[in-house]
Order: C-alpha cells, then structure tokens, then sequence
C-alpha cells in the first residue's frame, strides 16, 4: 500500500483534483487540423496570469530552469555585462547558469534572508552612463529562503536613470499566486513552471516576452536551438509547436487557468496572503524565526522556518516524513540544516495550512524543540476566525 503523504514543499504543489483529472487522457494528435483551436486561446489566455497584453509567451517542454535558458540564450550576447543579486539557492543558480552561459555577471552578495538590493541597483544603473549593462534580474520569489522582493522598485530605478537594461525576473515560486504585473512593472522577460502555482506536474517551462525583448532575440548572437523564440514563435503563429509538445500538460494548463480565472486572480492572491499570514502567526506563537529579515520580504507563498541554535532542522524534516509522511522543504546549500520550509501555494486552503502546522509541531516536539505542542495551530486559528468575522462583516 503508499502511504498518504502530506505535500507542502514550495513545489511540486498539491494537484487540485479536477486538474489530475484533466491531464488523465489518452495521447493525441499534435498535428491535427483542430489541435490550434486549443492552442491558440489557451496562450491567449496565459497571457492574464502575467498581467501583459503587450507580450508574447512561450511554453516549452522542461521545468522552469529551462524557461530562465531561453529568456537568456535568446536576448542576450557572450560576454554582455548583466547585473544580479544572490541571496537564495534559486538566486545563485541563475547567476551560475549565465556565468555559464558566458555573460559578464556582476553580482552583489546580499545575506540570504534579505532580498534584491535596490539601492545598490539603482546605484550601479546611475553610474553606467554608458549602458554596458544590457541586463538586470530579480528573482521575485527567493524559494530557499522565503523572500519576496520588490519588482516595480526596480523598474523604477531603471526609469529614474532612462536605463535600457531589459529586466530579468524569476517568477517561478510567484506568478499565479501573488501580485505580478508584467506590463505595468515593465518586466522583460518573466519566468516560470508549471509545478508551483500552476498546480500541475513538473514539465512546462513558461516565459512571457515584451515586444522589447523579442526585438533583442533578432539581434543577440548566443546560441540557441531547443529554446529559440523565433522558432517556436513560427510555430505558435500556426496554433503548433516545432518539436511534439506536452499535450496532457497543456490539457491540464488549461484546467488550471479556467480555474484560476473562475476564482478570480485578486481572489487568490488575497487567499495565498491569509493563510501566509495565519502561517506566520502560528510560527511567532512557537517562538520561532523567519528566514526573512524583514516583514516587507515576507513571502506569501513559502514559509523558511529558522530552528533554534543547537538543533537540526534535518531532524523535523525526518521525522516528519518517516513518521508522518509530511513532506517540509529542505534547508538548502548555505541554510542546510538550520531552515525548514513550508510551502504554502497552489491549491492550499485554511486547513491545509493548520494541518501542515500541526505536523510541523508534532515533529519539532518529537524531537525535542521547546514548542508547545497546539501553540501554532491555535495562533493561525485565531488569525483565520478574525480574518473569516472581518469577511462577513464587510458583507453585512
Ligand atoms: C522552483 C524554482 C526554480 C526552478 O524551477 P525548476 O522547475 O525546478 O527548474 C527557479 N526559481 C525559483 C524561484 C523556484 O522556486
């Protein structure tokens, strides 16, 4: 028999029933005559979940890593200076893959906890009067350590200089369940997967492109063949794609926009922010710390629960799954062993979130943490019966 496992790491995300069964199909023709009469409205209607109606997206076959490829490989030349922050284990690795690549990174080491340094952004755009920096980037969403930065800052900080730089952002743990705005922010190029907030499995690399960036994916010189824009923009134009598609992916894709449209995208960013909120109060009433340095880094769709000095937070981790077959993210590289994470997003709801805390607490206790077995699933009960009263009384 498997066991039930209980899910709450930032992704893979639990599987809203309807989209499993979605996906639950026999193989298809991607070639048939009818085929574009799905494609085509279903990237149209992509486009809603980045807030663009000026850009262009693409899905390719990978997960996420393989979309921040494409947006780098297409716009971008060797040794074209870019500039980026490193604060998190998804930070480091986009700036290790374009170092790879062969740009020029100039990277600014923040501690893991913070978020993107705006100031030495806007500092470093000021003095670059002669606009060798062709690129900046912002990880919106810092998985590894529960942070989420401000976007539109940056944007700003472009503006205030006239800076060209196209704007880089990794929205991989973020678009489709907190705010983005791809137009309205001026973002360039906008990554993400399809196994975070897009509630389906691993497999669809997804990038959103402004008529800026696409521009430069004519000009830029690096090579490109599985990700090149130009290809499958061909393609798409045709309502196809240039190599055989994830079909039961984009079956369930669509599933899962028609699901967050008929919830209403305001309406799930209010949801992943409540049960944020009520997470965070259940690990203040633990005595506990957040990975992230300030409130105004708080992420509301990931949790990094920093333990005490003296314990492991491997320990809960283990625990948890071998006991309870509850699934916590994992401290990664620089905060191995002293973070565990919950994930938060996707198809989550209130008692999702309490049960997460409830095995959490059970597992920290097991293993000898000084937290009162009950304390952080009453705290986050408190916080969503006041949230559930401010609801009805703004209804009366
Ligand atoms: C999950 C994640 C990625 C990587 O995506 P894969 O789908 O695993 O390739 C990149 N950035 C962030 C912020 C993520 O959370």
């Amino acid at each position: 028999m498997t066991r039930t496992t209980h899910l709450f790491i930032p992704g893979p995300t639990n599987m809203p029933d309807v989209v499993r069964r979605a996906i639950d199909l026999p193989m298809e023709d991607m070639r048939a005559p009818d085929f574009p009469d799905f494609v085509r409205p279903l990237l149209e209607d992509l486009k809603a979940v980045f807030k663009t109606t000026t850009g262009e997206v693409f899905v390719f076959p990978s997960s996420g890593t393989g979309a921040w490829e494409a947006a780098v490989t297409n716009t971008l030349s060797v040794g074209d200076k870019v500039l980026m922050s490193r604060f998190g284990q998804f930070s480091h690795l986009w700036v290790d893959m374009c170092e790879r690549l062969g740009l020029d990174v100039d990277v600014i080491d923040v501690p893991w906890g913070e978020g993107v340094p705006v100031a030495d952004y806007a500092r470093k755009l000021e003095a670059d009067r002669t606009h060798q920096i062709k690129a900046v980037f912002v990880c919106h969403n810092e998985t590894a350590t529960g942070v989420c930065s401000d976007v539109a800052a940056v944007r700003r900080a472009l503006d205030a200089v006239d800076h060209p730089a196209l704007l880089f952002v990794d929205g991989v743990s973020s678009i489709a369940s907190v705010e983005f705005r791809m137009d309205e922010w001026g973002v360039d190029l906008a990554v993400t997967g399809s196994q975070k907030g897009l509630m389906l499995p691993a497999g669809l690399g997804i990038l959103a492109v402004s008529p800026k960036a696409f521009e430069k994916s004519v000009s830029g010189t690096m090579n490109r063949c599985y990700f090149d824009l130009g290809m499958m923009r061909t393609a798409n134009a045709q309502g196809y794609f240039p190599y055989t598609p994830a079909t039961t992916l984009l079956r369930g894709l669509r599933c899962s926009l028609d699901l967050l449209s008929s919830e209403g995208l305001g309406n799930v960013f209010a949801r992943h922010n409540r049960i944020a909120q009520g997470v965070r109060q259940g690990i203040d009433a633990w005595g506990l710390r957040l990975c992230a340095a300030e409130p105004k880094w708080h992420s509301d769709t990931v949790s990094a629960i920093c333990v005490p000095d003296g314990f492991d937070a491997n320990d809960v981790i283990q625990r948890a799954y071998h006991r309870y077959g509850l699934s916590l993210g994992a401290g990664l590289s620089k905060v191995a062993g002293r973070v565990f994470r919950i994930g938060h997003l996707g198809q989550v709801s209130e008692i999702m979130a309490l049960s997460a805390l409830a095995g959490a607490e059970l597992a920290m206790f097991d293993v000898g943490l000084p937290v009162e077995p009950g304390s952080g699933v009453a705290a986050a009960q408190r916080y969503f019966g006041a949230s559930v009263r401010e609801e009805l009384a703004i209804a009366v």
